[in-house]
């Protein structure tokens, strides 16, 4: 089923991200995490895509995608552009039809630094968007930036690439994650005003692990706010408390965003069934 399909219905999507193993990983560890949280019924769960180019990646994420859709669950996989070109991205297409995977995330990539990687056959993830609308009948998704991507010059410009991005055929946008729900809720105000009505998923990531957030921060710009910000300064350096704090500051950003009437929560559960499990717990009943 396409993801654009399942909104509408008077509820909130409730969505998983998981991520490949990586190379001379086995993928069993991951349809373990998959096994897991199927006993939820997530709305969908995403894919995600490491070094495009990379056969041995393609196929470790094709291949998981391909485990959630046998499991019915309603697969997408991301997809990056930037490494590659039409033939690349054709080659794909047809494994993900041949496996029943209907969804797309179209996605750029972040710049390779060794211009070498780059093709030229896209530049923005809606060239993807757009070859894909042309080549097969997927549902496309898109990603999206509440802080505004970081390569952008202002939100006003990249709000207005985001509008190209939905033109081109992206029916479903994917937040960032973000820590601070005001942002979100700004966001979608300037999204009414530029006239895209696409539902948007609120890209959820628990603070469960101090470096690891740390990592993601630098990558994507996400900015703390003090409340959270005190609770790594109080227990960064515990890791029990600051997993049950990050958990418990996960589920009360979920709580506001579903009393907000947010379309959807995708939550990048980092391949840890027991986060997806105690979090889906505590707010199941407001989805
Ligand atoms: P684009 O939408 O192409 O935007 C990139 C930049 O170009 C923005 O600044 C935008 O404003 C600007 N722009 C867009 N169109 C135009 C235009 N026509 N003219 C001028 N400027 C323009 N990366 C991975 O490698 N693998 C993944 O699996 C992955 N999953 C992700 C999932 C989500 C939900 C998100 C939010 C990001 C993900 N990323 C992933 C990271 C993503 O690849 C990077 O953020 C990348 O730098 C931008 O990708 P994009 O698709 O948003 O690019």
């Amino acid at each position: 089923m396409k993801i654009k399909d399942k909104f509408g219905k008077g509820r909130a999507l409730f969505s998983l991200e998981v991520f490949p193993p990586k190379k001379d990983s086995a993928v069993t560890g991951i349809t373990r995490c998959i096994d897991e949280v199927s006993a939820i019924n997530p709305d969908y769960i995403s894919v995600t895509f490491g070094a495009a180019g990379s056969t041995d990646d393609t196929n470790r994420a094709v291949e998981l995608a391909s485990y959630i859709a046998e499991k019915d669950i309603t697969a997408s996989m991301h997809l990056t552009c930037i490494a590659s070109d039409k033939a690349d991205v054709l080659s794909i297409l047809d494994r993900l039809r041949e496996n029943n995977i209907e969804n797309i995330l179209a996605l750029r990539g972040d710049m390779p630094t060794d211009v070498c990687v780059s093709k030229h056959d896209f530049r923005f993830a809606s060239d993807l968007a757009e070859f894909i609308m042309k080549n097969g009948d997927f549902g496309i998704s898109g990603a999206c930036y509440p802080e505004m991507h970081r390569e952008s010059t202002s939100a006003s410009a990249d709000i207005k690439n985001l509008k190209r991005k939905v033109d081109a055929g992206v029916s479903h946008l994917v937040s960032q994650l973000f820590f601070d729900n005001e942002l979100f809720y700004d966001f979608r105000e300037k999204l009414a005003i530029a006239d895209i009505d696409v539902p948007v998923d609120a890209g959820i990531m628990p603070v469960t692990n101090v470096s690891q957030i740390k990592r993601m921060i630098t990558m994507c710009g996400a900015s703390i706010p003090p409340k959270l910000a005190r609770i790594i300064n109080k227990y960064g350096d515990n890791p029990t408390a600051m997993y049950d704090a990050g958990i418990s500051y996960a589920i009360d950003q979920i709580s506001d965003l579903l009393a907000s009437d947010v379309d959807g929560i995708h939550l990048y559960a980092m391949n840890n069934p027991t986060t997806v499990m105690r979090i889906y717990n505590s707010i199941k009943s407001q989805l």
